[in-house]
């Protein structure tokens, strides 16, 4: 038997022990437990003036989720700056477009109550101070403590490990707080046929990179199934697709704009904030979303070089609009690097050397400046230069056969 955790079975929301707590405890909620409960229709209302303490995003989702179930004065008070919150930037814009503030640099010290009921939070103002190694220390800034009168408190201030129901003698490891070890690359436990993947692996990423995490620990899953060595694992397979339709002509468009990111319209506040179940972001319309994409720089489609249709009769280095094409003396990457008609400036990026050409001369491409434009390959009078869509397709779990694998979805 083989077994997966992933993400759902790993989370708890964090709540904080504060003087208070006990006492107040009906108005003082675990944010994501909060949500779900809102999510799942069990609650549809809170208080006038809500607090939520966190700067994560699951902050962010509780502060404009109270403001749709009738917070009206509803505040984020986070410990940290505010360009070190957790929170995405676009999580941010949106609360503080909902008329939410963001109180920084606050701790919280006690929950104060009276007659069991919550009346407020009282918060200790602090500073952010740096040691030699340019570590962050919050020290407290001198100034007097804050108390803010709240009705209902959100605690949002991150997400605990939830494996107590696993017996630690069972032969599977966990680090000093409380993550599984798990192997990077094949997400196996230390207790083989048990995988990880997801938040329960290595902690808060995004859906993307659980997703991913999932498909890689599928394929190490089938392999242990079938008895096979989970490490030895089938290669990604590529392909490169000429994008040539005709002379001139190629079916991608080059005329990349230099527009800004256009932003996602959104629905009114007003009509918004009346229903938590109205979607916000509106998306693009045809208009807008063919203006975004055509800000798509093209990173997929590649230039293709082919030493022995090459002419050397410079073309292509002429129409370069940024000057990436050196066709020059062969050398070692440094000295070639000096040579270059663009200056090399990133030399983490790799150079495009070709093989010898008919001169004795090598071309070289900085594919650091390329802009994937395609005007070498439309100039160039043999087609020793093509532009060629780059396609990856990642191994997935499925009938493998013979130590190769059948792609299925
Ligand atoms: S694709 Fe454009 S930028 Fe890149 S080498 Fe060709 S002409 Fe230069
Ligand atoms: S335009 Fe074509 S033939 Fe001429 S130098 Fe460039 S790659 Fe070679």
């Amino acid at each position: 038997m083989t077994l997966f955790l992933s993400e759902r079975v790993r989370r708890g929301g964090r709540d904080l022990d504060l003087p208070g707590r006990e006492e107040a405890r009906a108005n003082i909620h675990v944010g994501i437990d909060w949500l779900s409960s809102v999510s799942f229709g069990h609650i549809n209302k809170i208080g006038r003036r809500v607090i939520v303490l966190g700067g994560g995003n699951t902050a962010m989702d509780c502060c404009r989720t109270s403001r749709r179930l009738g917070g009206e004065d509803v505040k984020v008070v986070v410990r940290s700056g505010f360009e070190e919150m957790k929170a995405s930037p676009w999580e941010k814009e949106d609360a503080l477009h909902e008329d939410i503030p963001i109180l920084n640099f606050r701790v919280p010290k006690s929950f104060t109550h009276e007659n069991g009921k919550l009346t407020g939070v009282v918060f200790e103002v602090v500073e952010a101070q740096y040691d030699d190694k340019g570590r962050r220390r919050l020290m407290p800034s001198g100034e007097p403590d804050e108390h803010y009168p709240c009705d209902d408190v959100l605690v949002a201030v991150g997400q605990e490990n939830a494996f107590p129901w696993i017996e630690r003698d069972i032969g599977l490891d966990f680090d000093e707080w409380g993550m599984p070890k798990v192997d990077e690359v094949t997400f196996q436990s230390t207790r083989p046929g048990v995988f990880f993947g997801g938040d329960a692996a290595f902690g808060p990423k995004n859906i993307i990179w659980a997703v991913a995490q999932g498909h890689d620990a599928a394929v190490s899953i089938h392999r242990y199934c079938q008895g096979e060595d989970v490490n030895d694992r089938p290669p990604p397979g590529f392909s490169l697709t000429s994008q040539k339709m005709g002379i001139h002509e190629w079916s991608y468009d080059n005329d990349v704009s230099n527009d800004a990111r256009f932003r996602v319209p959104q629905r009114d506040k007003g009509e918004s904030l009346k229903d938590v179940r109205l979607e916000v972001e509106l998306g693009f319309d045809p208009k807008l979303g063919f203006a975004e994409a055509q800000r798509c720089l093209n990173c997929d489609v590649q230039t293709v070089f082919a030493e022995p249709l090459c002419i050397e009769c410079d073309a292509c280095v002429d129409i370069c609009p940024v000057d990436c094409i050196t066709f020059t003396e062969d050398g070692e990457e440094e000295d070639l690097r000096g040579r270059l008609n663009a200056p090399s400036l990133h030399l983490d990026q790799d150079l495009l050397v070709s093989n010898k050409l008919k001169t004795g001369r090598v071309m070289v491409k900085d594919e650091d400046v390329c802009l994937h434009c395609g005007l070498c390959a439309e100039r160039c009078p043999t087609g020793a230069w093509d532009m060629q869509r780059f396609t990856l397709e990642m191994t997935h779990a499925t009938a493998m056969t013979g130590g190769g694998a059948c792609q299925a979805r």
